[in-house]
């Protein structure tokens, strides 16, 4: 079954327990539950045990992010992640390839997450410009450290491997020997429960077909491994990523569904405040337009009759009171979930990977046509600025329609 991980922000703790555990009781074996599994930041999980005493009550399998890539840069004193026992005042530097630092760092971020409920481990990762990368080979090494750290130690959890590179140093075909395939006989050779993998910067809606094609492709050909494979921080990408053949994907709750290491480093840096993580206030997902707003766009959206015919949230068991629900503080972020959940199963359903591909296209060309709508009446009405961008839809359109055909049955 393909799996929707999600990954809270600040301040999500209430929804999360509110759509975790009213579902696990109200669940009989068949109904599904919208979140396969959560997905918490290291320092998040020691800001708020919500989140860890909800998966547990729920019985959702709960993963902490060690976010041992902020140790690539230098980072304000007052950001939470500095309170993280591993956390460092400066940037590492060339740290990042002294085994005993490596080690100590294993130690601690296996320590850290055992110790607040994580039920598998993520070993420390870096995030590399290209695979010559000193991040890359550090990777690589943590992963090995990790898996005799827990044998050593005995802690009997899974493993999950996460690969952050950026896209020119890993999506492209001529990388892909010395990078994902790497990586891939890396971690394959130490028995992991899944390979996640986040090619930076994707999902902010310009990726144009080239881009769209090398992404697939890379992801495609860590799924020949025959590994679980996970697409980790791609809201926009992850449905049709799931689609072409990957296990699941991982998102945050509206906030944090692209790829963007940049941007997360410019979050940290000293001077900046602790954000939750640089997205915009309250955003609303909207499943007809393929992505999140910003909710004050989001409820001017719904205040006009024609735009809100378009993207309201249909489904009654959602938004009893359809564009209320959808921005309402109690509901919104249930809403971005139970929607992003919905679109996951609806996929899964299709029994062919060609047919599911083929609903990805139409889907993308119909969040095209309707993103052009929507511009319009952004357009026209004054308040609010900023066009939606179509150029990763209708490249999305494109290339799932190709991908469709190449794994069609009759496909030689
Ligand atoms: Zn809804």
């Amino acid at each position: 079954m393909a799996e929707l991980l999600i990954r809270p922000g600040h301040n999500d703790h209430v929804a999360i327990a509110n759509l975790l555990i009213p579902e696990a009781r109200a669940t009989l074996a068949s109904v599904r539950r919208p979140i396969s599994r959560l997905v918490v930041d290291a320092h998040l999980a020691l800001a708020y045990p919500q989140y860890r005493e909800a998966a547990a009550e729920a019985g959702t399998p709960l993963i902490i992010d060690p976010r041992t890539d902020l140790l690539q840069v230098d980072s304000d004193p007052r950001i939470s992640w500095r309170k993280l026992p591993y956390a460092s005042d400066a940037a590492w530097g060339e740290r990042i390839v002294n085994p005993f630092d490596l080690a100590a760092l294993v130690e601690a971020t296996v320590d850290f997450q055992v110790k607040h409920g994580a039920s598998a481990i993520v070993s420390p990762y870096f995030y590399a410009k290209s695979p010559e990368d000193p991040a890359f080979s550090a990777t690589l090494q943590a992963l090995r450290m990790t898996v005799r750290h827990l044998r050593q130690v005995r802690i009997n959890l899974p493993l999950i491997a996460v690969l952050a590179g950026s896209h020119r140093g890993f999506a492209r075909t001529q990388t892909f020997n010395d990078g994902i395939d790497r990586f891939a006989l890396a971690a394959l050779d130490l028995g992991p429960q899944a390979l996640a993998f986040a090619l930076s910067p994707n999902g902010n809606g310009k990726d144009g077909q080239s881009k769209v094609v090398q992404l697939f492709t890379a992801a495609q050909r860590l799924k020949s491994t025959g590994a679980t494979v996970l697409a980790w921080r791609q809201g926009f990408f992850g449905p049709a990523l799931v689609a072409a053949g990957m296990d699941g994907y991982e998102t945050g709750t509206g906030t944090g569904e692209k790829t963007d290491f940049s941007v997360m480093f410019g979050n940290v840096k000293p001077g900046s405040r602790d954000g939750g993580g640089g997205g915009s206030p309250w955003p609303v997902f909207f499943e007809a337009l393929g992505r999140s707003l910003p909710g004050p766009t989001a409820q001017f959206l719904l205040e006009d009759q024609v735009a809100r015919s378009l993207i309201v949230c249909r489904d009654e068991r959602c938004c009893v009171h359809g564009p209320a629900s959808m921005v309402s503080k109690d509901n919104r972020r249930q809403h971005n979930i139970r929607t992003r959940a919905k679109a996951l199963r609806d996929i899964e359903q299709m029994p062919h990977r060609s047919w599911r591909l083929h609903q990805i296209a139409k889907d993308a060309y119909a969040n095209t046509v309707t993103t052009m709508k929507i511009n319009k009446i952004l357009d026209q009405k004054t308040g609010v600025s900023g066009k939606l961008p179509t150029t990763s839809h209708e490249a999305l359109a494109h290339v799932a329609e190709i991908l469709s055909r190449s794994h069609s049955p009759r496909a030689a």
